[in-house]
């Protein structure tokens, strides 16, 4: 089919403008960009603030326009949302996130975690659980390797069933970062029976540290309470060397921020990776 080329793209950086029209040439792009290989997972190292050593990596949606060239998620996930192709899309996530690390051993690196983001919209697919296992496994990958990240929020629409997934998928050896902490509603002890071991500070937190408000305190108490509860603490945003001091006198234990590095395509992981592999 021919593409709706031109006007429309200009209006992806205003989604929440975009008229009924312009939203279904959109899906429809995307729908051809996620057969057409246009897809490709960028990768952000998270830092353990003790060792330096790097503890794992989030995968980054980007989408290689023919045209528009990389755009970046936040201009397209929202109508993956709405048109419920976040599900598959979700899924191609998690099977190349599996086979960059299969790759990782034909690079002789070390094994790290990947971290991959689920949308709330994926908690509606009533077949998650078994299709998430079902990749994993097919790909031979340790599931401990596989770290899933969410918003409070996702598991809003039906606690029930978002609970469920979790703890099945937590019993095969999958683990769960709480993503965004501090901007939604839920305190932590809400939080506290369902299987999630890593709680991520929101990046809006880190970057206001040094200005006036409560951000420290909000970091301090974060940490605080996420240690209390037996979980990590990864801070997100952090960009310069006096909120990487901070945070590690926090005793915060990770950071994924610009500081260490930036998300960067798979050939440049690898470079990074080979760098800063423990001696
Ligand atoms: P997120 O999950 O909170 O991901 C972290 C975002 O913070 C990334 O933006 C990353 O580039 C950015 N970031 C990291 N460190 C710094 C820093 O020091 N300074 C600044 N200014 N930004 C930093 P990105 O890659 O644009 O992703 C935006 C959002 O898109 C993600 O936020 C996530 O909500 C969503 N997203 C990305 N990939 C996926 C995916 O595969 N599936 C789903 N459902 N959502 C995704
Ligand atoms: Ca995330
Ligand atoms: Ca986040
Ligand atoms: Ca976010």
């Amino acid at each position: 089919a021919k593409r709706d080329t031109g006007t429309s793209y200009r209006f992806y950086n205003r989604e929440l403008h975009l008229t009924v029209g312009r939203q279904l040439a959109l899906e429809a792009d995307l729908r051809n960009a996620l057969r057409g290989n246009e897809l490709e997972l960028y990768y952000q190292p998270r830092i353990d603030l003790v060792t330096g050593e790097v503890r794992g990596v989030e995968c980054l949606l980007r989408w290689n326009h023919p045209e528009q060239g990389l755009v970046p998620p936040d201009q397209f996930i929202p109508a993956a949302e709405r048109s419920g192709l976040i599900v598959p899309i979700g899924y191609w996530v998690i099977e190349q996130a599996c086979e960059r690390l299969r790759a990782l051993k034909e690079h002789q690196l070390d094994p790290i975690i990947f971290a991959v983001n689920l949308s709330f919209r994926q908690f509606h697919d009533r077949r998650m659980t078994e299709t998430i296992f079902r990749i994993i496994y097919n790909a031979g990958i340790d599931t401990s390797l596989i770290e899933l990240e969410l918003t409070e929020s996702a598991m809003m629409h039906d606690p029930d069933y978002a609970q469920r997934c979790l703890r099945e998928l937590n019993q095969l050896g999958i683990s769960f970062a709480l993503d965004d902490f501090g901007t939604g509603f839920s305190s932590l002890s809400n939080l506290q029976h369902l299987p999630i071991s890593l709680v991520k500070i929101d990046k809006s937190f880190v970057q206001r540290l040094g200005e006036a408000g409560d951000a420290e305190h909000i970091i301090r108490a974060i940490i605080s309470l996420s240690h209390s509860l037996n979980m990590g603490v990864v801070a997100e945003g952090g960009e310069t060397r006096e909120q990487i001091r901070f945070l590690r006198d926090q005793h915060c234990d990770e950071v994924q921020g610009f500081y260490f590095a930036r998300p960067m395509p798979w050939r440049n992981l690898i470079e990074y990776l080979a760098a800063h592999e423990p001696q």
